[in-house]
């Protein structure tokens, strides 16, 4: 069970996954938790703990931030609501845009990091994180993902300097946070 109500997210998780893991949709009934904890790997709790607690099932949640150094780590467990509310992919972009200016690109470094976690409902968890180290375009370009993709430029197998929505899927998920992240958690969940 998919804690996610995101459904990019969900799209990445299953496609990531393959057929090593039969991921089922969030019920619609289920409400959103409300995030305020100050750690990605405790914000990941209380969505999976929420969900497990709900269905009676296993459950499956991610919780990523955006980290950029010139910002002071910022927008970090704030990345979703970053430019306020309601909160808005497209202008969470301008804002960091804004904020960055036209620093050169050594000093616009940025990573994003990612924790997931599966929680069953009697409180066993096994959790897992994931890094990728990139910086932050001068420009938004490509159309392919959500949120930052637009923005970030990973460093890894990528030697034309695209961003995240340039690469596309596959090449994005091949070194993302969220790939690395699951991968780990399958690592995990094998040796339990
Ligand atoms: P959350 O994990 O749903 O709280 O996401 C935090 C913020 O990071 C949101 O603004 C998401 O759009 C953004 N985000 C999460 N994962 C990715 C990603 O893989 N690429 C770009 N932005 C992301």
């Amino acid at each position: 069970m998919c804690a996610s109500a995101n459904p990019h997210k969900v799209e990445e998780m299953a496609a990531i996954l393959g057929d090593a893991v039969d991921l089922l949709p969030r019920p619609t009934g289920v409400p959103d938790v409300i995030e305020d904890a100050d750690t990605l790997e405790a914000n990941a709790r209380l969505k999976a703990a929420a969900l497990a607690a709900a269905t009676g099932l296993p459950a499956l949640a991610d919780d990523t931030g955006l980290q950029v150094d010139a910002l002071g780590g910022e927008p970090g467990v704030h990345s979703a609501r970053y430019a306020g509310e309601p909160p808005s992919d497209a202008a969470n972009v301008v804002k960091l845009l804004a904020e960055l200016g036209d620093l050169p690109a050594i000093e616009r470094r940025a990573r994003f990091r990612t924790v997931v976690m599966v929680r069953w409902p009697d409180g066993r968890e096994v959790a897992a994180e994931g890094v990728v180290e990139g910086h932050i375009a001068l420009a938004a370009a490509g159309s392919t993902g959500f949120g930052y993709d637009p923005v970030f430029v990973p460093d890894d197998d990528n030697p034309e300097g695209k961003t995240f929505a340039q690469l596309g899927p596959a090449a994005k998920h091949a070194v993302s946070h969220r790939g690395r992240a699951l991968r780990a958690l399958l690592v995990a969940l094998a040796e339990r």
